[in-house]
């Protein structure tokens, strides 16, 4: 069996005439954390919604864990073990934070294995657990993102996929979710990451893609990006 747990091959999505991902291919290696980069509107975003099945490619092939996934509906995607942590986080303010833990764990029957997985996310962000019975939307915008990421787990991914998990966070904070994907890394959880934030994200990434206009431009390891002159110039802020 290939190590590949995800891989796309020549995909392109369009919101109706406007073609957003023109063309991409690559793969995302079990066990390892692969990064997209990329400047605002470069697709990647729209790459992670139609891996989710929130949206259609035009054309192209996506295969999960040896199952192609291009038409397979939202809710079964999440069942095969892909999860999603979307951009802008998606909580629900009004309910508890246990209450939005809970509903990762919707296709989930197994009452001891989600109760033993809501403890495992307090463990991992403890202030979750101190405020569970406190409505979500009084948590701060780095313990919003943490409860995003607490709720993708609660589907046991096999893949989970975080759409700009640092956006809007202080740098502690930001630490404290980088030092999370380390973490969930060495607890064998496979790890797709979109970030703007391209020094900590290739520092911790096992692969990473550079994408430009819908198209991928560049691929490397994390550190081979990192030492990339057109990527530090363009995404690190470098002369
Ligand atoms: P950002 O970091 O700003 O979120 P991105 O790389 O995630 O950028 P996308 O959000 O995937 O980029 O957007 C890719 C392109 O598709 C952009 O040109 C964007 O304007 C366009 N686009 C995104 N969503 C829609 C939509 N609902 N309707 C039409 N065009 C859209």
């Amino acid at each position: 069996m290939s190590t590949a747990l995800l891989e796309i091959q020549d995909l392109r999505v369009a919101y109706g005439k406007i073609e957003a991902v023109k063309g991409i291919s690559f793969s995302v290696a079990r066990g390892e954390v692969t990064t997209l980069i990329g400047t605002n509107g470069a697709g990647k975003t729209t790459t992670l919604r139609t891996l989710s099945g929130l949206l259609r490619p035009t054309s192209g092939s996506i295969t999960f864990d040896g199952e192609r996934l291009d038409t397979v509906p939202a809710h079964k995607i999440v069942a095969l073990g892909l999860a999603h942590s979307p951009e802008g986080r998606h909580i629900f303010p009004r309910m508890t934070i246990e209450e939005n833990l809970l509903l990762g764990a919707f296709l989930r029957k197994d009452q001891a294995g989600i109760t033993e997985d809501v403890e495992r996310a307090y463990t991992l962000f403890p202030i979750l657990g101190e405020r569970r019975k406190q409505a979500a939307g009084t948590l701060s915008g780095g313990e919003q993102q943490m409860l995003a990421m607490g709720r993708a787990l609660m589907s046991r991914p096999k893949l989970l996929m975080l759409d700009e998990p640092s956006m809007g966070l202080s740098p502690i904070m930001m630490q404290k979710i980088m030092a999370t994907i380390i973490e969930l890394k060495s607890g064998g959880t496979t790890i797709l990451l979109v970030e703007q934030n391209a020094q900590a994200a290739l520092s911790l990434s096992d692969r990473g893609y550079v994408m430009q206009t819908g198209q991928i431009v560049l691929t490397g390891t994390g550190a081979e990006l990192l030492n990339d002159e057109s990527v530090r110039k363009s995404y690190l802020g470098e002369d």
